[in-house]
């Protein structure tokens, strides 16, 4: 169900649950500190209790109302990215729901740069709590018709067309003066040190960093393999028995390949999607293009891994996630 602007500030300041736009992707919202509105987004979404939620708010003023400290490295990161598709985790203040934040003494807060996000934000004056607005586990939406094909017609929905980032933020906490990288985005690793001008805090890569990062995440409801080059993807697919749909990351040897070396008939025509080797162009596609390919009743996705690289990095997290075999 669609809804305006001023339908979904009226519902969130009423305690109840809209999807909305962010660059990101979709959002369930709901007002950071209504206890009850914040169990709606648990329910809705089947999520864990055990997995916090970020707080999107509309000015770098606000800070303070969530975190304890906003260390100057934070602030110094705050400035350089927000708004934007990048999220801090910081002390939190005691009186944060310690449902928005899944029992932690932490709380997660971005500035979103969406213009239909930040006008919501500013006009409802609220925290707004917005995990992705899709059901636990499952494909992200970049589009309001995702949102209704995960969740039900009858989730309201503030239409912000496409998300441009495509993917969700990059995750940094800040402990005094140092900072941990906690989920892989489009603002890379690399930005960050420029920044805070110093590296991440070494030696903790392999631990677990943040609740709720499970290797079963993004997931199409058709299995996924991966493959390290179109090469290999090929070899597979033209011995496969079932039925496929392909989605590669052009490196320049696919077109060849497509051309000279032609498929197979198969039951079903293969689908297959060719997305050009620019991290941001196949950042903004992934989601929309796996809910395109799962929509297709094939056996299997069969997708090409983009090279191991920094600028790469939030992709194969999210492809190598959406392909977990539990
Ligand atoms: P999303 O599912 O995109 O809304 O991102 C939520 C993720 O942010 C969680 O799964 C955690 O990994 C991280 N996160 C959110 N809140 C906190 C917090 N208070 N402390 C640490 N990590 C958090
Ligand atoms: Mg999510």
């Amino acid at each position: 169900m669609r809804i305006s602007l001023d339908e979904a500030v009226a519902k969130l300041q009423n305690g109840e649950v809209v999807a909305i736009p962010t660059e990101t992707v979709y959002g369930l919202a709901a007002d950071a500190t209504n206890e009850s509105a914040l169990r709606q987004i648990y329910a809705i979404k089947q999520r864990p209790a055990d997995n916090p939620l970020i707080v999107h708010i509309g000015h770098i003023n606000q800070v303070n109302e969530w975190a304890a400290e906003f260390p100057p490295l934070a602030q110094k990161l705050a400035s350089a990215f927000w708004p934007g598709p990048f999220t801090l985790v910081l002390p939190a203040k005691d009186d944060v729901s310690s449902i928005v934040r899944a029992g932690e003494p932490t709380v997660a807060l971005r500035i979103p740069s969406h213009p239909l996000a930040l006008q919501l934000l500013k006009q409802s004056g609220l925290g707004l709590a917005a995990p992705s607005a899709n059901k636990y586990t499952q494909l992200s939406p970049t589009t309001a018709v995702h949102v209704g094909t995960g969740l039900g017609e009858c989730i309201p929905v503030l239409d912000g067309g496409a998300c441009q980032v495509g993917i969700e933020s990059t995750i940094v906490s800040v402990i005094n003066n140092d900072w941990q990288l906690l989920r892989h985005g489009m603002i890379a690793e690399a930005e960050i040190t420029a920044i805070a001008g110093k590296p991440a805090l070494a030696g903790l890569e392999n631990q677990p960093k943040a609740p709720g990062q499970h290797l079963l995440h993004y997931s199409p409801k058709t299995p996924i393999k991966l493959f390290d080059s179109a090469e290999a993807l090929m070899r597979y697919q033209q011995i496969s028995k079932q039925t496929c749909a392909v989605l590669l990351i052009d490196d320049g040897s696919t077109n060849k390949l497509l051309t000279t070396k032609p498929m197979k008939p198969q039951p079903v025509k293969p689908q297959i999607v060719q997305l050009p080797k620019n991290p941001a162009i196949v950042a903004e596609q992934l989601y929309g293009v796996l809910h395109h390919l799962d929509t297709l009743n094939v056996a299997q996705l069969l997708v090409q891994l983009p090279p191991d690289r920094p600028e790469w990095l939030a992709i194969l997290d999210r492809l190598t996630r959406a392909a977990h075999h539990p």
